[in-house]
């Protein structure tokens, strides 16, 4: 969740061996701004799946024997220990996730009022996962299952306030009309201060890096 960026067409990410395939890495490559509902989003996955395999097959093969040398420490944080005492609840965040990006008048419908509102509750989401202790009883996978969501959640609607235009999927109720100046990919990135960016502001070595 941290650094999972397709950074070229190897589908890797700017993790060392790590690669991105279908839905989880992004259909914007295939159908740009809207759904390729009808084929595109399955042929991308099937494609994309075989050429992530392959490359992580290249990969695994080029460390040889080093493969067991290399010292690899998690990185993760959301979702496992955060700095108070509060206990951590998934389902919580999961039902609190889904309230702000199900409802068709926060999501599909979009005006900036609409999107600070949500990204409000959100962040203040995100500050409690922060700040929690995920018990024992918990299962890891789905405790950092439920950060990801919001931490999506946040990327998204920092990204979709930033576009002020209607284009593809992303409706703006207060911006009706497409902007040819916008035609562009919105990247953004990191979790706790998100940033975001349009594509050809950001330099390769800050892809590499985020
Ligand atoms: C309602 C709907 C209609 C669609 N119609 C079309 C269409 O007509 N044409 C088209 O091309 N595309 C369509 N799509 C999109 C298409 O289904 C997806 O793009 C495609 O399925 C993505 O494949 P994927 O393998 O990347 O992800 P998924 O199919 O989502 O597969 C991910 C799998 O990972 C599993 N998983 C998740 N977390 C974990 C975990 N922690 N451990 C183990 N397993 C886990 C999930 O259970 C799931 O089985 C539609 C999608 C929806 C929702």
């Amino acid at each position: 969740m941290a650094s999972e960026l397709q950074i070229d067409y190897t589908c890797a990410t700017s993790v060392n061996g790590l690669y991105a395939a279908g839905d989880a890495a992004t259909r914007e490559l295939i159908c740009g701004g809207f759904t390729g509902g009808g084929s595109h989003n399955a042929a991308w996955a099937m494609s994309s799946g075989y050429w992530s395999g392959q490359s992580a097959a290249t990969y695994a093969l080029s460390l040889g024997e080093k493969a067991a040398l290399r010292s690899v420490r998690g990185v993760g944080e959301a979702g496992l220990q955060g700095a108070g005492n509060n206990r951590f609840s998934p389902e919580d965040a999961i039902a609190a996730t889904q309230a702000e990006v199900f409802p068709y008048d926060r999501n599909l419908f979009r005006t900036a009022t609409g999107l600070s509102a949500s990204l409000d509750r959100l962040n203040d989401l995100w500050q409690e996962i922060r700040n929690s202790q995920t018990p024992a009883d918990i299962q890891i996978v789905r405790s950092r299952e439920a950060a990801a969501m919001v931490a999506t959640a946040r990327w998204m609607y920092n990204s979709g306030l930033q576009r002020q235009e209607t284009r593809g999927m992303h409706k703006r109720e207060d911006y009706p009309q497409q902007d040819p100046n916008q035609q562009y990919r919105i990247l953004s990135g990191r979790l706790d201060k998100i940033w975001v960016k349009p594509e050809s502001a950001v330099a390769k070595r800050e892809l590499v890096a985020v």
